[in-house]
């Protein structure tokens, strides 16, 4: 493509008040010749926009740089079409909002940006779409729960076709099981059949749907919008083309045995409320080991939950459950007593007026207590707890216990899904199994592109909460098939349309790409050759961060865009006065929390340059060295929180980042450098707060460490 510059400045939101715009406009027109650079008081304004439609249309520019705010603001009005290439510089949030004005300092800032900017857009190409051949739409639900079936339904009624698979030989999961459920309608008093029936109906209805029960999937292979799925059927197999992927297979019960403190497996009067569902819903009396109707029945909420030698998280079910199960045990036996001993008694919303329901029933006692033992004797069971509101002992002799045991995702089986992926047949084990990718922004993603997860096996759910978690699965397996036909990322850069290219006559088959990239998105021959599958891809970069050949790159982001870019930046030789630290901050947290910084008028270090990146895990070494031999003091990698609660929107470019900040120290040393020129930072969103501290405080550490002896050189 032929490049025509166009750079145009904005003088609004006190930009013109804090920097020379003539001054940015000689740089455009004499060092990097722009073919036109215009100057306007409200480059939002339909006029300003209109002045650079113009010059698309009339002058040919087709490489458009804006001086202004932040590319996270008005990306809908500065929008110029498929055909040129727009880089937004951010003058205003990270300059004008955050320095002072006027300063020769905050020129420099901004000057800096300015050919940073340019330099990345003359070097960027425009992405050409990768758009596979015959694609599918075709939805495929693993799991015939409360959730499978709603996301079939969903997604049938909205004219996609829909392969619903269930292992058993009939839907409805769990909740086919139930005896009852508990309210969910005003005035959240009285017990309710299930829907499965009618939703079952529904689905057999559907022509849309085709139903597989006692199947299983044996294989998928492929990428989203062109999956392979091989379904086994009895001893049939047989191949479907899928365009994205519901998995929905539910939770299974915590495993009681494991439960020996509360007596599991001592006596067959200590129950789990799974039990006590299946007796209750067979239709057979209540009874216990000896026949007889129990007349003293305790249950024991978190029984192994909240627990950290058991589950240390909360099922959020099993406080409504035992108040269900109590009203069953009421109702059967009018005589009986329940005793329900809880940490918490935890119904939200509404379901706080069954609560009150139960409560006042006269025949069931609610304790606050911390349960000391559970012990079978003679005929009962004797419950000790202490009561936590009173600080007193209590002791009750009963006929039956129930432990309201947890649910853990059925996803810690490890043999649903079967992927045909280097990186593993499951998908990846977390520590507590439910298979989430970004449990903050992205609720169904699972870190496998094109697989959502709902209900049960994403997050312990209630029968509603695990519909309405079908229906959301379903919009995004849908939507997925939809971007995939238009060559367009998924989350988190929906519509990017740029992909990995790899220059492989260079690839040395050294294997780093096909294990780093956190979605399994790359698979390798058996030698190591790298096959990659971009529909896959959510556009890390994490594998041209990876590259020691550095033959990965997206046509908008390359290493040699961003190395031309450390180039771009202006080193000042006066060290004392004006040392120069590099910022790599990632395009998820850290560039929005600047943003906020700015938009929040805190002011920072004007020493600080700051490049946004997709994933801090795609920053190459070379890209250090280019810093460092560019005359750069200090280098800020700024990702990120990762850990257990992590929050990469990558999973673990962040984390990756850790292992490759030692090996760059370890460098450094053997340079003579000190390891400190490298920080890795990691900051959330929300703490835009702390970074004019992280900023001053490194500029600091790197004054009194001395300038970077390459500086000059
Ligand atoms: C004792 C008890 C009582 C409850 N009572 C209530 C209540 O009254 N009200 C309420 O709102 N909630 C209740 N719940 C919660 C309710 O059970 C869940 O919300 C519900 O089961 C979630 O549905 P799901 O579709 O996510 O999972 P599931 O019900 O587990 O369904 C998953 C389906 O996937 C299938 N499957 C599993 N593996 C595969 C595979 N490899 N291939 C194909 N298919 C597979 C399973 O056979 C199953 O049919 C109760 C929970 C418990 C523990
Ligand atoms: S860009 Fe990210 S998701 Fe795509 S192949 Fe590379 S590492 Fe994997
Ligand atoms: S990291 Fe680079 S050199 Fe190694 S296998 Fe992947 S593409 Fe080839």
């Amino acid at each position: 493509m032929d490049k025509k510059l166009g750079v145009y400045l904005c003088s609004g939101c006190s930009i013109g008040d804090s920097l020379d715009i003539e001054a940015l406009e000689k740089i455009a027109i004499n060092e990097y010749k722009a073919s036109v650079c215009k100057k306007h008081a409200f480059l939002c304004s339909n006029e300003g926009v209109e002045l650079i439609q113009k010059d698309i249309k009339d002058e040919g520019v087709n490489t458009v740089v804006i001086g202004a705010c932040s590319p996270r603001v008005n990306y809908d009005i500065f929008r110029f079409g498929d055909d040129t290439i727009l880089e937004r510089v951010n003058l205003r949030e990270h300059v004008a909002w955050c320095q002072t004005p006027k300063d020769e300092d905050t020129q420099m800032l901004g000057e800096d940006y300015l050919r940073m900017g340019i330099v990345k857009a003359q070097k960027s190409e425009i992405p050409e779409p990768f758009i596979g051949e015959e694609l599918s739409s075709s939805i495929l639900v693993i799991g015939g729960g409360i959730a499978g079936m709603t996301s079939a339904l969903d997604a049938a009624k909205i004219g996609t076709n829909v392969i619903l698979v269930e292992k058993e030989k009939e839907l409805g999961g769990w909740a086919k099981k139930m005896h009852a459920q508990y309210p969910k309608k005003e005035p959240f008093t009285e017990l309710k059949p299930t829907e499965i029936p009618e939703l079952e109906k529904e689905i057999t209805e559907n022509e849309k749907i085709k139903i597989l029960t006692s199947a299983v999937v044996e294989k998928i292979s492929g990428q989203p919008g062109q999956f392979e799925a091989t379904i086994k059927q009895g001893e049939k197999s047989s191949s479907y083309k899928i365009g994205s992927i519901v998995l929905a297979s539910g939770w299974k019960p915590y495993d009681p045995k494991k439960l020996t403190h509360l007596s599991y497996g001592k006596n067959p009067n200590i129950i789990t409320n799974v039990q006590m569902e299946e007796r209750v819903s067979s239709g057979e009396p209540l009874v216990t080991s000896n026949g007889k109707a129990p007349k003293k029945i305790a249950f024991i909420q978190c029984a192994g939950s909240r627990d950290k030698d058991h589950l240390p998280y909360c099922s959020s079910v099993c406080c409504m459950v035992s108040l269900k199960q109590a009203l069953y045990c009421r109702e059967q036996i009018p005589d009986s007593k329940v005793f329900i001993f809880y940490k918490d008694l935890r119904t939200p919303g509404q379901y706080e007026d069954f609560y009150r329901r139960v409560q006042n029933d006269e025949g069931t006692f609610l304790t606050k207590s911390e349960i000391k033992a559970i012990e079978p004797n003679g005929n009962g069971i004797i419950v000790e707890a202490t009561d936590t509101l009173l600080g007193e002992d209590i002791k009750v002799n009963v006929d039956m216990v129930v432990l309201a045991t947890g649910m853990v995702p059925t996803t810690l089986d490890n043999n649903i899904l079967n992927l045909d992926y280097r990186k593993g047949s499951e998908l990846p084990d977390l520590k507590y199994g439910f298979p989430d990718s970004h449990f903050i922004c992205f609720p169904y993603e699972t870190q496998r592109t094109g697989i959502f997860a709902a209900g049960c096996v994403r997050a312990p759910l209630d029968l509603d909460g695990a519909r309405s978690d079908g229906t959301g699965a379903a919009l995004k397996a849908i939507q997925a098939t939809e971007l995939v036909s238009r060559g367009q990322a998924l989350l988190p850069r929906v519509g990017d349309t740029s992909y990995p290219e790899f220059f492989m006559q260079r690839c040395t088959d050294c294997k780093r790409c096909t294990e780093e990239c956190p979605f399994g998105a790359i698979d390798g021959t058996e030698k190591g050759t790298p096959l990659p599958n971009p529909n896959r891809c959510r556009r890390c970069g994490i594998c041209m961060g990876c590259c020691p050949e550095r033959i990965i790159s997206f046509k908008n982001y390359s290493v040699e865009i961003l190395s031309s870019m450390i180039k771009a930046i202006e080193v000042p030789d006066e060290f004392e006065e004006k040392p120069r630290i590099l910022a790599f901050v990632c395009e998820n947290d850290a560039y929005p929390a600047m943003d906020l910084a700015g938009i929040r008028r805190t002011k920072y270090s004007p020493f600080i340059r700051t490049i946004s990146v997709r994933c801090i895990g795609s920053i190459n070494n070379v890209l250090i060295a280019d810093s460092l031999s560019k005359g750069i003091d200090g280098i800020l990698l700024i990702g990120c929180k990762h850990g257990d609660d992590y929050q990469c929107h990558f999973i673990k470019g962040s984390e990756l980042l850790g292992t490759r900040e030692e090996n760059l120290k370890e460098t450094l040393q053997r340079l003579m450098l000190e390891p400190e020129r490298i920080k890795a930072v990691q900051l959330q969103i929300n703490e835009y707060d702390q970074l004019a501290t992280m900023f001053s405080d490194y500029v600091e550490e790197i004054t009194d460490m001395g300038y970077n002896p390459f500086k000059g050189m």
